[in-house]
């Protein structure tokens, strides 16, 4: 199976990431493009992976540790689990992710730390913020952010490296900004109270904020529908 549109379309996202660094005044290497393949098939990944794309964002655990197992072939792919975790599925994202964006809460990350493989390197952390304090939706409230970084900085098989977040939805760039703003505020304060850790990575910016995102220092964005179209099912 293969997905006709998929080299245009990844093509024009990096385009438009470059524009984007480029507009903002930033190196045009200081920001990369996580693909989000949730509901997509192996096949459309690997055609991805073809075309270059090395960093993949998964949001169902079970869905993704089938694609993992069909692909691997694929030695340098890099998956990010990016959905909600709950405490008892754990282990496997220990076992077989590169990052997980989406930690909350000082259990899940104790957790994962435990069960990290001694042969893998840490796990690589970001605290998902709920920047936008949207009553239905995770992630840590920003005053309650630096408390868990302390701590999460303090386990030894997880590397703690930045912060995620999914603003509530907004319709112009200059609303757009403001939370994301507030989430690279939240990262720089961290930096300063935790200077021993690796605080490099700002995982903000999907298909409909991509510009805003960059233009407050996102590093890591992450697109799903602007790269494969829309989902499958969801
Ligand atoms: C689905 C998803 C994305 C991608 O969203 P698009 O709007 O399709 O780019 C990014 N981040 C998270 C956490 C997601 O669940």
């Amino acid at each position: 199976m293969i997905h006709s549109a998929l080299p245009e379309s990844l093509a024009k996202a990096r385009e438009r990431l470059h524009q984007a660094l480029k507009e903002a005044g930033r190196p045009l290497n200081s920001a990369s493009l996580l693909a989000v393949s949730k509901t997509k098939p192996a096949a459309v990944i690997r055609q991805a992976w073809q075309l270059g794309q090395r960093e993949f964002g998964e949001n169902y655990l079970q869905e993704a540790l089938e694609k993992q197992a069909d692909l691997a072939d694929l030695d340098d792919i890099v998956w990010h689990f990016i959905g909600p975790l709950q405490s008892n599925k754990t282990r496997a994202v220990a076992e077989r992710f590169d990052w997980i964006h989406s930690v909350d809460r000082l259990k899940i990350a104790k957790r994962l730390s435990e069960q990290r493989p001694a042969h893998l390197p840490p796990l690589n952390i970001c605290l998902q913020v709920n920047i936008s304090r949207e009553d239905s939706k995770s992630g840590v409230l920003p005053e309650e952010t630096a408390a868990l970084a302390a701590e999460v900085a303090k386990l030894p098989n997880v590397q703690l490296r930045g912060l995620m977040a999914i603003p509530a939805p907004a319709t112009t760039l200059e609303a757009q900004r403001e939370p994301l703003a507030a989430l690279r505020n939240l990262l720089v304060s961290l930096q300063a109270a935790l200077p021993q850790a690796p605080l490099d990575t700002l995982s903000m910016g999907m298909s409909d904020d991509l510009e805003a995102a960059v233009f407050e220092g996102a590093t890591l964005v992450r697109l799903g529908t602007a790269i494969f179209g829309a989902r499958n099912t969801d």
